[in-house]
């Protein structure tokens, strides 16, 4: 499959500008404003970004037939966002300080221990019981290197103490938005005590468009590529066991294009009907951005192309969604996430790459998510 057309929107006088429009999005139950900021490209893609936890509420991508539609899940306004009961599907969030999970939410740096909240019980899940995705961000629109692109940078400063991490951590991102379909994350992160730091984007990703709950099919038909040889085999609570495994002639392979749900009965997990929940190892890791991941919907010919300077990327097929309120009224596989991170429960796996930054030391990530129109019949 190559990816030639990238969707263009006609050459008009009102064809779409480059630019960035804020807007206010409501108030959080605390009473503070929340912003939302448009980025829009030239061939019409616009992706939305809201300061309440740094969270990507709409990517509008158009599809073969040039025909725009949102592409990744979220509730329908601020209060959807913002309702403790709602907290768990962390759509299109910023998840930190330390996304998904850590063994019994304890951990140790030399000889300090550190107890985090078991939110996932047993475990410690995506930072805790107030993670990034649930605090208002500070936000700016920032001038970018190219005229072919535009940004908004946001900032959150995490106590030291808060969610039970170390130090006191300044953690920016910014997401650009450039001509050719691409939404660029860059992540940077600081603290001034040695603490774990593990950031991600929890984008839950329908390319065939997202209505609403009822209107949302699901991703079945999807079409997987990872450039993954190997993934990390996980106990009965997802915890890693510290292995790699080679997916080589087993259900975890997609190092060829393979529909999403070809095997999803027959992985073994804690959902009803499978799917997958495991993190994978991007071939060649060198912290050069390198393509991870490739998902084609084929009727619609949507393409994304998931590149990230970081070790792992975790497949979760929605395989918890289950239609109820709580879950924007989406239904079980109506849409994957895949999440760039470094590897599950890092800070208890001594073979596994560090996600431990002393003071002054710079966390950094970058991953780009690349949107275009297959160029084959499906
Ligand atoms: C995890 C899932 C979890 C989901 C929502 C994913 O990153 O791997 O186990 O259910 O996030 O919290």
């Amino acid at each position: 499959m190559t990816n030639g057309d990238d969707g263009n929107a006609d050459e008009t006088d009102n064809a779409p500008q480059l630019s960035v429009q804020q807007e206010p999005f409501g108030e959080t139950p605390a009473g503070e404003a929340v912003e939302q900021f448009l980025l829009t490209n030239k061939k019409g893609m616009v992706v939305s970004i809201m300061t309440y936890g740094a969270i990507v509420t709409s990517v509008q991508v158009p599809d073969k037939d040039g025909n725009f539609a949102n592409v990744t899940l979220g509730f329908d306004s601020l209060d959807g966002y913002a309702d403790p009961k709602n907290k768990d599907p962390y759509f299109g969030a910023i998840v930190g300080r330390y996304a998904n999970r850590i063994a019994a939410g304890k951990f140790s740096i030399g000889d300090d221990e550190y107890t985090l909240a078991t939110n996932n019980d047993p475990n410690h899940l995506h930072g805790g019981n107030v993670g990034y995705n649930d605090v208002v961000w500070i936000a700016r629109v920032v001038e970018t290197e190219s005229d072919d692109s535009v940004a908004v940078e946001l900032t959150y400063v995490s106590n030291d103490g808060e969610e039970g991490y170390p130090g006191n951590l300044t953690v920016t991102v910014l997401y650009t938005l450039n001509n050719d379909n691409e939404l660029r994350i860059d992540y940077t992160a600081t603290s001034d005590k040695a603490t774990p730091i593990n950031l991600t984007n929890h984008c839950y990703w329908n390319l065939a468009g997202v209505t609403d709950g009822e209107g949302t099919l699901p991703i079945l038909d999807h079409v997987l590529t990872l450039h993954c040889d190997n993934y990390l085999p996980v106990d009965e609570t997802l915890i890693p066991t510290g292995d790699k495994s080679a997916v080589a002639d087993t259900l975890m392979d997609f190092t060829s294009p393979m529909a999403i749900a070809s095997r999803f009965s027959e992985v073994k997990g804690e959902a009803e009907n499978g799917g997958y929940d495991h993190c994978y190892v991007i071939d060649g890791w060198d912290q050069s951005l390198r393509l991870a991941a490739t998902v084609r919907d084929p009727k619609s010919g949507r393409v994304m192309e998931i590149l990230t300077t970081e070790p792992g990327i975790q497949l979760y097929t929605g395989n918890f969604l289950d239609g109820e309120p709580e879950h924007g009224g989406f239904a079980q596989h109506t849409a994957f996430c895949l999440e760039a991170q470094h590897f599950p429960d890092s800070p208890n796996q001594p073979d596994f790459p560090t996600t431990i930054y002393g003071p002054g030391e710079v966390y950094k990530q970058t991953t780009v998510h690349r949107f275009s129109i297959a160029s084959v019949k499906p």
